[in-house]
Parts: C-alpha cells; structure tokens; sequence
C-alpha cells in the first residue's frame, strides 16, 4: 500500500504544527505564568544543581536563578577547603596557632556546626580536616586504599575532639579571628555547607520575588511553595541502586510550603577493599568510617543548614542514638535505610516508602 500522496502528508503536517501552536497558545498565553515551570542545571560545589521554578515571568526567573547560582558559588569559594583561596583553606593552610581574619557570615556556619557537634556529642565534628585528608576522600575521585594503621594511630593520639579550633571574637565592627590548635585538627564544612548553599539561594530567589521553587542539588534540597495544582515532589534515591527511588517525599500543596530534605549515605563517595566499604562519612572517635548498621539517612528540617548536619551527625550516631536524640529537635524528621534493608521514619516525616532496597 502506498502512504498519502506528498501534497497530503504536507496538509497533514501542517495542521498538527497548526494544533501545536494552538495548544501552546492556549496553554501559555491564555492560562498565563500558571503553568510556566521551568529548570536549570548547573555543575557546581561537584554536584548537579537544578533550580526549578513555577509561575514566574520569564525575565524575573532568569534574573533570579543566575543570582541564586552565583549565590552558591560564592558559598562555595567561601567554604570548600580544596579552593585555595578560600577562607577554609588559609586557616588550614596557616601554621597552628596564627589567627585568621574571618567574615561574620563563616562565623556564623562555624557555630551552626558547633551546635550540632554538642548536641550529637561529638558525632558531627567540623574539625575533621585532617582526617579526610589521610582518608584521601578531598579529590574528584575516592581514594583506593585506607590510609595505614600508624598513620590512623598517630591523627586518633593528637586529635582533640572539639578543641582544635579557636574562635577570637572581634568587638564590635571588629574582625573575628580564628585559629588551629592542633595538627591534626583541621576546618571542614562539608557536612554542612552544602545545605547552607542551598539555603542561600532560596534566600535569593524570595529576593527575586519568587516564591514557588526547588533548589535540588545532588537529592539536597529545599522547596518552597508549590507546583501549581501540584506539591513538590522528590525522590530519595536507593542506596544501592542509582535508577531506583527507595522513597518519594510530596510536600504540602500550599502556598507556604518550605521544606528541606538532605541525604547522607555510605554510597555517596566510597571505595571497597578487601571486599570492606569505605565511605566519607568519618566517626570522629575511630576515624574510621561511621559503622552503624545504616545505608542512609534523610532529614527533613526548617532549613537545608541544619537537615545537611543531621543528616551527617545521624549517620555518624547510628539510629538508635538518633532517635533518642529526636524529641529534642525542634522541626527534624528522620527517615532511617537499614543495611538489612528495612526501615524507619518518624512519624511526622514527609514521604512514602516505596519499598525494601
Ligand atoms: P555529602 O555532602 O556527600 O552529601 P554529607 O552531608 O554527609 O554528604 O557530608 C559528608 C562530608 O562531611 C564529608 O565529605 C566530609 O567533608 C564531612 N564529614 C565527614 N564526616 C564528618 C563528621 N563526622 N562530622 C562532620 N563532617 C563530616
Ligand atoms: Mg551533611
């Protein structure tokens, strides 16, 4: 059987195309902003970020979503500690003992992070620097051997839980001042700036007037608002296998919906040797990597700031420590995986379990 004659087929394309343009005018013309969602992605902070946002006016939305990355890469070249320019990284990199001059704003994440450490008692330690650095877990790639036992006996007899980082605060209008006090002692943020970045460029984005959005980087996120008819809805992904949800979060359908989610698992950055997992997430008491019987750990919070830290300290604490922990903190909802694949969410934790890892 021959097909339509060309003239035909030409007709044919020609009121699809016609449908299409109709449809879309309708669409986007006659329903306005409302169904304008649109996503961006961008390498940064050695993740995928994407900000998705809903119902705003083309120029407002490119205006405030090139702020909201600049935002995190501002963050980043202010926290990291592989950027040699950072702050982070001058105070690593400046001999014990000789302070450095600091913004309010790292000041300010330091005692985040302090509040955390205490409250976990330990388990969330910003002071980790040197550790990480002989674990090799700094460069684009996970190393391939753990560091030796001597090298591991010598960092667990200098380090000093807690107190290897000095804050000197200035007076007012004054700099503070911050030095190391311990070679083995070393600032970093990672557990924790991330959610701050994301933190910030909700924070930007609110600036822009844009009030339904989702900044997820990595399966970190924040949300606030909503999709139009729609809640924001993420995945949390299955620690063993990349393509598969483990659970889906679908957030309040309101307008003044803000919820963060951050994940911390043992398959994030990890190498096996001699058939053993060793992943990033660092107890501070063994210096080895936390084993707690865990695959991950997501937090629900008020802000990504603090579901990044728990989510870290958690991991750390293991579940049973955690949920002793849990009646005292305000706003945190935990959903534990199991390494015998099961689980447990507190109660008021925001998504559905889809099923045994
Ligand atoms: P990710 O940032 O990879 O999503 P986490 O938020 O759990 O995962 O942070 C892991 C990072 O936190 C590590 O790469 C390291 O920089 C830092 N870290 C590791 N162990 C600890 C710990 N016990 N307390 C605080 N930070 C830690
Ligand atoms: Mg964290």
């Amino acid at each position: 059987m021959r097909g339509p004659s060309r003239q035909k087929r030409r007709n044919l394309v020609g009121s699809i195309l016609l449908g299409a343009l109709l449809y879309a005018a309708f669409f986007t013309g006659g329903q306005g902003l409302q169904n304008k969602k649109r996503t961006t992605t961008r390498l940064l902070m050695g993740t995928l970020v994407s900000i998705t946002t809903w119902g705003v006016e083309e120029e407002q939305e490119r205006q405030g979503v090139a702020a909201a990355f600049a935002e995190m890469a501002r963050i980043d070249a202010l926290m990291s500690r592989h950027q040699p320019q950072s702050p982070v990284a001058q105070i690593n990199a400046a001999p014990v003992g000789s302070p450095f001059s600091v913004s309010p704003e790292l000041v300010g994440l330091l005692r985040e992070a302090w509040k955390i450490q205490t409250l976990s008692q330990g388990a969330f330690d910003p002071g980790l620097g040197q550790l990480i650095e002989r674990w090799g877990f700094s460069g684009d790639k996970p190393p391939t051997l753990p560091p030796t036992k001597a090298a591991m006996a010598t960092w667990l007899a200098t380090f000093q839980p807690g107190e290897g980082i000095v804050l000197e605060e200035g007076s007012a209008g004054e700099e503070s001042r911050i030095y190391l006090t311990n070679p083995a002692t070393g600032l970093d943020l990672g557990g924790i700036a991330k959610g701050y970045a994301i933190d910030r460029a909700i924070f930007k984005l609110k600036e822009f007037g844009i009030t339904n959005a989702l900044v997820n980087a990595g399966g970190d996120l924040r949300g606030i608002g909503h999709k139009g008819e729609a809640p924001w809805r993420v995945g949390i992904q299955h620690p063993r296998e990349k393509a598969r949800l483990v659970a889906e979060s679908q957030w309040p359908n309101r307008p003044d919906t803000d919820v963060a989610m951050v994940t911390s698992g043992d398959y994030e950055r990890f190498f096996i040797h001699d058939n053993k997992r060793y992943h990033h997430i660092l107890d501070p008491k063994s210096g080895y990597p936390a084993q707690t019987g865990l695959l991950s750990v997501s937090v629900q919070a008020n802000s990504a700031t603090e579901a990044d830290g728990w989510s870290t300290a958690f991991f750390v604490l293991g579940e049973k420590q955690s949920r002793k922990l849990l009646p005292k903190l305000t706003g945190v909802e935990v959903l534990f995986v199991r390494q015998d694949g099961s689980h447990w969410k507190s109660v008021n934790f925001l998504g559905k379990w889809l099923g045994k890892p």
